[in-house]
């Protein structure tokens, strides 16, 4: 890689079904990224339900090794890229989800899991996905039931680094929609799974999205990226761009980032 820092999480036009009609292509990514000295992973969403149901999802069909040739020609000319997939997890779908392991860890250069839906059709990371959840269960039982799926996706030892462990806090939290006094929204719930992280050697990822909503922090919090790191944690960094204005924004908050995590050190006393 030739430069010091990475964006490990960018979304593009064409392989990302929540990037806009005119958002940014492989060449803009590489554009900007070259221009502001960063080398960006592109991390687009692997679906495996989708995948397999839906034509007009951008993966079906076996399109990965399309994706996967695309990057990997960019690559021979730019030395700052990574070709990468931010792999949902499913429970019901393990089996499946190591074959695709078996078969595509090596030809990947990164490869991060990470949980929107864990019922389809309920992202609880787009605010209608969430808002209909609701409609259905209180949000104690939401906030409970990400936090199970989520164990259950890190010992699965299926991935070995995990994308915004606590997105769940995306929209539920005290500037957005608020949860009520019987629901745990402790940093030690975070923590916790940042620990199962630490144990099964998953690195987590410092994502920068939540910057852009009213939660306005990371996910995880520095607060809590800082815990997990005195406690041995490894971080990457994410952008999680779906534009490329977002995605100049956030490149010196990316290093920043980094710059905070080597800030801190391993608390070898424990
Ligand atoms: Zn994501
Ligand atoms: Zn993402």
């Amino acid at each position: 890689m030739r430069f010091k820092f990475t964006d490990f999480h960018v979304h593009t036009r064409g392989w990302s079904v929540d990037v806009a009609e005119d958002g940014p292509t492989f060449e803009d990514y590489i554009k900007a990224a070259e221009e502001h000295q960063i080398n960006v992973c592109f991390l687009d969403h692997y679906e495996l339900y989708y995948i397999e149901n839906d034509k007009a999802n951008p993966f079906y069909g076996g399109k990965i090794d399309d994706y996967l040739e695309e990057i990997d020609k960019f690559k021979e000319t730019y030395d700052f890229i990574l070709s990468g997939l931010e792999v949902e997890y499913y429970e019901d779908k393990e089996i499946q989800l190591l074959e695709l392991m078996d078969d595509y860890r090596k030809e990947f250069d990164f490869i991060g899991g990470s949980i929107h839906e864990w019922i389809i059709g309920y992202p609880i990371t787009t605010k209608e996905g969430l808002t209909s959840l609701l409609e259905k269960k209180p949000i104690k039982q939401i906030i409970d039931e990400y936090f199970k799926v989520s164990e259950k996706l890190i010992n699965s030892n299926i991935f070995k680094n995990i994308c915004h462990i606590d997105t769940i806090f995306r929209y539920i939290n005290n500037n957005d929609l608020k949860p009520t006094d019987d629901c745990d929204v402790s940093d030690n719930r975070i923590i916790n799974l940042g620990r199962l992280c630490i144990k099964n050697r998953i690195k987590i990822e410092l994502n920068l999205s939540g910057l852009k909503f009213p939660i306005n922090r990371t996910f995880p919090s520095l607060h809590v990226a800082s815990q997990l790191k005195n406690e041995g944690g490894e971080f990457f960094v994410g952008s999680d761009s779906h534009s490329i204005e977002y995605f100049e924004k956030q490149i010196p908050e990316v290093k920043k980032a980094y710059n905070f995590l080597n800030t801190i050190k391993k608390n070898k006393l424990i």
